[in-house]
């Protein structure tokens, strides 16, 4: 994974430079999973490099320190110049309601009392050099995403959703209130996208799938990955210990690394391949784009922009960055981290090779959201998703150019 590099601001007069990139991240209704992607997405900024603050917005029920085994109800210490010292937790800086004492927050928050702390938490807290500001905010409509968006100088603002009709709806309205607002929409999460079986890995959709794909299309806006739901982020959450920290090889923690790529590289970037596609590798039937876009230098490196075929077992994958990058099909097959390939727990490879046909060719590839594909392989294998980051992290595997 390429480092993250802040896009770096116009000088502003606002006073708020050191903050870098103030992300919002949205939803217009709770338990969609917001703060899990807000936490999880800092820990994958904060990996790539970036100084990164998370601001626990949701004021009347924050969950970020239980999700960062944050110690809550004590007093924050102040810093010698007077302001309130943030906690740090697996290498991010985070404030939040729940730090506060009793004594500290009032019982009942009105409407100038929340725009009171979200000033102090962004405004007096000793945040240092950051990269990042991201603001997990409140489910809803309201007064606190208006406040932040008119106070606030915001990058823009990133919208979960899970895949059910109404929930869809809701985020509609929060995409349209954002842009009433003039807050850039960096893009759309699809969280609990699909079931990862724990015993075999395949990804079954509960729901509709690719809706928030569908929304993103319709209102013109990215779309930037599904999240599968997975038993172990709700165990994660409990423990204070965030997926991608506590279990970096899952499915799911491969996504959140894959959006934190698409947005550090993206707020200026194009979007990358269109989806949904489903090639049939036989007879080049409903290949994603017959025209690869061009990459370019400054383009994101795990941005996908065009899929190729070079021969009959050469997969060509084009990268926004303009690297093209060559793999052979039993190299792609034998990399299959699935459950069925890989032991969950150990890591281990359970695939042996030698049961892997030297002359293996794809039946089918597909889109999954934005940021993965699916293979289906001659030897009857389907179950594995390679995410964009996972491929491009296939460096040994390529095939030498002749
Ligand atoms: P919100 O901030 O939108 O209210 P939370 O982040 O608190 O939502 O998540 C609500 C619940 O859903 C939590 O128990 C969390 O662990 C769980 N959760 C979030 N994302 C996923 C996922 N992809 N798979 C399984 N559980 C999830």
């Amino acid at each position: 994974m390429t480092p993250t590099q802040a896009t770096p601001r116009a000088p502003d007069d606002t006073g708020m430079a050191h903050l870098g990139q103030i992300i919002a991240v949205a939803s217009g209704k709770g338990g969609v999973g917001k703060s899990t992607v807000s936490t999880n997405l800092a820990l994958a900024l904060s990996a790539q490099g970036a100084a990164v603050g998370l601001v626990d917005a949701d004021l009347y029920g924050p969950s970020v320190p239980g999700m960062l085994g944050i110690e809550t109800g004590k007093s924050p210490s102040m810093s010698p110049s007077g302001k309130v010292m943030p906690a740090q937790a697996h290498g991010i800086k985070v404030i939040s309601m729940g730090m506060l004492t009793d004594d500290d927050k009032p019982a009942i928050l009105r409407g100038p009392m929340v725009s009171k702390y979200l000033r102090m938490f962004i405004l007096e807290v000793d945040w240092g050099t950051l990269d990042y500001l991201i603001l997990d905010l409140p489910p809803g409509t309201g007064d606190t995403q208006l406040t932040l968006a008119q106070s606030f100088p915001l990058t823009g603002s990133v919208i979960v959703s899970t895949p059910q009709d109404v929930s869809l709806k809701i985020a509609r309205r929060g995409i349209r209130m954002m842009e009433q607002v003039k807050v850039p929409i960096l893009g759309i999460i699809e969280n609990m996208s699909g079931f990862t079986c724990p015993s075999c890995g395949e990804v079954t959709h509960i729901f509709h799938h690719g809706g928030g794909a569908k929304i993103a299309e319709s209102l013109g806006v990215p779309f930037l990955g599904a999240i599968p739901l997975d038993p172990a982020i709700v165990d994660c959450g409990d423990e204070g210990r965030p997926l991608v920290i506590a279990h970096p090889d899952a499915p799911a923690a491969a996504v959140y690394r894959d959006i934190a790529a698409i947005l550090s590289g993206r707020v200026s970037a194009t979007a990358g391949i269109p989806t949904p596609f489903d090639w049939h590798w036989a007879d080049d039937a409903s290949k994603p784009n017959p025209a690869p876009q061009p990459g370019h230098a400054g383009g994101a490196a795990e941005i996908l922009v065009g899929l190729d075929r070079r021969d009959g077992r050469t997969l060509v994958l084009r990268w926004q960055d303009g690297h093209d990058q060559q793999i052979d099909m039993r190299d792609l097959r034998l990399a299959c981290r699935c459950a069925a390939c890989v032991d969950e727990m150990s890591g281990r490879a359970v695939l042996d090779p030698a049961t892997v046909p030297l002359n293996i060719v794809p039946i089918r590839i597909w889109s999954l959201g934005n940021y993965a594909i699916g293979v289906s392989f001659s030897d009857g294998h389907q179950s594995g998703i390679y995410t964009f980051g996972h491929l491009r992290g296939m460096v040994a595997a390529e095939v030498e150019d002749v």
